[in-house]
């Protein structure tokens, strides 16, 4: 009895998952018509006041839908004159097939997909990366929307650290956390996220955790309100030639937290215990799951536990793959403030 109503409770879920996703893409695609850039599920509005260009996507990870209602809102209010705005704006949606099917990727992962030197295989993902990468490396500023799989206790920045980044996030605000980490370490072994390739053409490029996945009304309200402060903050700079430095500093500086240690996910048996959320506080002695051979998983710094992953498992446990690359991250309050570390 149980189980067959948490299942049909899914299966409502589901279904109401799948009604929204339709209707905001139905939306999406209605604007597509008139401000189609030639690229799937991409809109550029060129007001044509100035030169600089921001881009804003959402559903690189399929099922991270919190920000769809926000874009859509957003991009109604640019058109309508609710936001001023006078410079150029796009609008792309990462992983449609993702998205409908509830997954956060099909063949690989989007957000590991992006660069000129990618070596893995020509995934759906993959291509989806080299249509898109043409309109990226036209960003002055980008901002990518994601949620976190597990609950999670705020929203956070993430990205290398980057000072023109760093800028650019807190001149937009919303989140007083940014997740950082010294330049050069790559945040994936795995290929470049999308954030990661705008940085690498020395452009502004910062991801968003907006906080647990689905369609929740906190998510669509910080990306909103993310968006239309990054408009206008493009505004200042590109017209009137204001400082993002200074217009930074109108906000509150970020509580800063460095990456501390990632814990592979090289066996498919390691598995963490129930209900690790994201900023949960851990020490070297938490036990935090269980490795191939049954023996406790410790981190070896203490901090806070971000991005724990709960992968399908197969009925004798194994994690059905492809594997994520980190069972879970740690994060630590930074000694000093990243502007100091050397870019
Ligand atoms: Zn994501």
């Amino acid at each position: 009895m149980f189980y067959s109503k948490t299942t049909k409770k899914k299966e409502f879920i589901l279904e109401k998952y799948q009604e929204k996703v339709a209707y905001y893409l139905n939306e999406f695609q209605k604007y597509e018509k008139k401000y189609g850039n030639g690229i799937p599920y991409s809109i550029t509005i060129n007001k044509g006041k100035h030169s600089g260009h921001i881009i804003f996507s959402s559903l690189v990870h399929g099922n991270e839908v919190g920000s769809l209602p926000g874009i859509l809102k957003c991009i109604d209010d640019i058109i309508s004159n609710k936001i001023k705005f006078f410079g150029k704006v796009s609008f792309f949606l990462g992983n449609i097939e993702a998205c409908l099917k509830n997954l956060r990727f099909v063949e690989s992962d989007l957000n590991r997909s992006f660069g000129e030197n990618y070596k893995g295989a020509l995934s759906k993902e993959r291509k989806r990366a080299l249509e898109i990468m043409p309109l990226l490396k036209q960003a002055d500023v980008y901002f990518d929307f994601h949620q976190t799989i597990m609950p999670c206790l705020k929203p956070f920045y993430i990205f290398e650290m980057n000072k023109q980044s760093y800028y650019w996030a807190r001149a937009a605000g919303v989140a007083n956390t940014l997740v950082t980490r010294k330049k050069g370490v790559s945040f994936s072994s795995a290929g470049m996220c999308t954030d990661e390739f705008v940085r690498s053409l020395h452009k502004a490029g910062i991801t968003i955790e907006l906080g647990e996945k689905g369609f929740h009304k906190e998510s669509e309200i910080m990306s909103y309100e993310i968006m239309k402060r990054s408009l206008k903050c493009l505004d200042k700079v590109f017209l009137n030639h204001s400082s993002i430095i200074k217009l930074s500093r109108k906000n509150i500086d970020f509580e800063f937290l460095n990456i501390v240690y990632r814990e592979p996910f090289h066996h498919a048996k390691m598995q963490l215990n129930e209900g690790i959320i994201n900023f949960k506080s851990i020490t070297t002695e938490t036990k935090l799951g269980v490795n191939q051979f049954g023996k406790d998983i410790f981190s070896k710094y203490s901090g806070y536990i971000l991005f724990p992953k709960y992968p399908k498992r197969t009925e004798n446990g194994e994690a059905i793959p492809p594997l994520p690359g980190e069972i879970f991250v740690v994060a630590d309050k930074t000694k000093e403030h990243p502007l100091v570390w050397k870019e």
